[in-house]
């Protein structure tokens, strides 16, 4: 079990896929020009613009994702790590106030990159955004994103929104760290320790340590360069696998001890779910991004097609992360219910219901979505 980063988890990090509380900005229009359409593998012509636009930038600001997993953090952090070894003038933001680096990612080099979200300047020259499906996860800093003379998405969730005036999406690669390593690459980067601890961090998280469907011969390619560097794999898996504190446990047999099996949910392909509440994670003195990793524990039940976890936050809003198997895709339920993500991971936020409600809708969405997974 992955108690602090599980939520990349699948395909895609449950994390990056829970969508924050509203910040006002709800409605804001996408700035791309570009005609709508699925997102597509970026040509020549897309990462030529960029690396133009980085080299004549005088300050280049990189966001993650809010509440930023191993994937969003470590590819902003990569990028970062090679533009300052360039010589530029280079900082790394997400938007949460306190700026808080989750307890699994304090390995990450690079840190000091960091700037809270008040420190990015309003206007900004450059923003390039990793990991962010739509500006909504940007939190504090969709408006400096926005007003941003150049803003790059890069990205591979199938449900970006291509709210930049330039796009990296690559909805076939199993990590946004595959867009990082490329991107880095094309800057003149050299690949350092440094740079491969945060690539292989973002690789890892969003594969599942490899164990998900999008890996691909590509993707161990991508490990064996990153490894070839000399990183401590086996340091990096531990953190952000294989480590939590004491009260997690207490918190986690509390939620597999609510948990519940609904087997005619998704038209008989089974729902499991629970929630952890404010005051389950208060009595143990456990944060909330510490509880990502319940789902993966959650998830196992045979008889159970998709798995649904509602974690009430510090505002008392339910953050909901659900995952499939395959044969439910979660994207579009998540999506339906305002929220975003991947086929076998996605999430959404439900504001002022009981527990029992959101399931309620949840199990609803879910019928009307049984068998639109691409398994
Ligand atoms: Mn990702």
């Amino acid at each position: 079990m992955n108690p602090t980063v599980s939520a990349a988890g699948i395909p895609g990090p449950a994390k990056s896929v829970d969508p924050l509380p509203g910040d006002g900005l709800a409605g804001q229009a996408v700035r791309s020009t570009e005609p709508a359409g699925p997102p597509t593998p970026p040509g020549e012509q897309d990462w030529d613009a960029v690396v133009r636009l980085i080299a004549d930038a005088s300050r280049i600001d990189l966001f993650a994702h809010v509440n930023p997993d191993g994937d969003a953090l470590g590819s902003a952090l990569a990028v970062g790590l090679a533009l300052r070894a360039a010589g530029r003038d280079v900082h790394v933001s997400y938007g949460d106030d306190p700026l808080v680096v989750p307890a699994s990612l304090t390995f990450l080099p690079g840190q000091d990159l960091l700037v809270p979200p008040a420190e990015v300047p309003d206007r900004p020259d450059l923003v390039l955004v990793f990991d962010a499906a739509s500006s909504e996860r940007l939190g504090l800093l969709r408006a400096k994103a926005a007003a941003a003379d150049a803003l790059v998405v890069v990205d591979h969730h199938a449900s970006n929104t291509r709210f930049g005036t330039h796009h990296l999406i690559d909805t076939t690669a199993p990590a946004t760290a595959v867009l990082a390593e490329e991107l880095v690459a094309r800057i003149g980067g050299e690949l350092t320790a440094d740079i491969a601890t945060a690539l292989y961090t973002g690789l890892v998280t969003d594969t599942g340590s490899f164990k998900y469907a999008a890996t691909t011969p590509e993707t161990h390619a991508m490990a064996a360069r990153l490894l070839a560097t000399g990183i401590p794999h086996d340091v990096i898996s531990r953190a952000i696998w294989d480590t939590c504190r004491f009260g997690y446990l207490k918190v986690l047999s509390g939620a597999l001890a609510a948990a519940r099996l609904d087997d005619t949910a998704a038209g008989g392909l089974g729902l499991v779910w629970t929630v952890v509440t404010r005051a389950d994670r208060q009595e143990h003195g456990i944060r909330l991004d510490e509880i990502e990793g319940v789902i993966d524990v959650l998830r196992k039940s045979a008889e159970a097609e998709v798995a649904l976890v509602l974690k009430e936050d510090d505002a008392g809003r339910l953050q909901a992360s659900a995952r499939s198997k395959g044969r439910v895709d979660l994207g579009r339920v998540c999506t339906a219910l305002g929220g975003g993500g991947h086929a076998f991971a996605a999430g959404y936020t439900a504001d002022g219901d009981t527990p029992e409600a959101v399931v309620d809708r949840f199990r609803a969405e879910l019928g009307a979505q049984a068998g639109t997974g691409p398994a």
